[in-house]
């Protein structure tokens, strides 16, 4: 009998704590609203910007997604 299923995770673009991709997790991809808060403020300020990590959208969340599932 193996383990339940991990469930996928992916980093919190504002801290990079790692995540649990779940539905009952209303501010994914973020660990919590405060982080979602400060990202979404720190691109207001177009302060957001860390060389060589690509902007999350949901137009490359499926991108994301393939590359938490990879490990990398
Ligand atoms: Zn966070």
């Amino acid at each position: 009998m193996s383990q339940a299923q991990k469930p996928l995770t992916v980093p919190c673009p504002q801290c990079h704590r790692k995540v649990e991709w779940r539905e009952d997790n209303p501010h994914r991809p973020f660990c919590s609203e405060r982080c979602k808060l400060i990202d979404l403020g720190a691109w207001a300020d177009e302060s957001h910007r860390i060389a060589g990590e690509p902007a999350l959208d949901e137009t490359n969340i499926d991108e994301w997604l393939a590359r938490a599932d990879r490990g990398d």
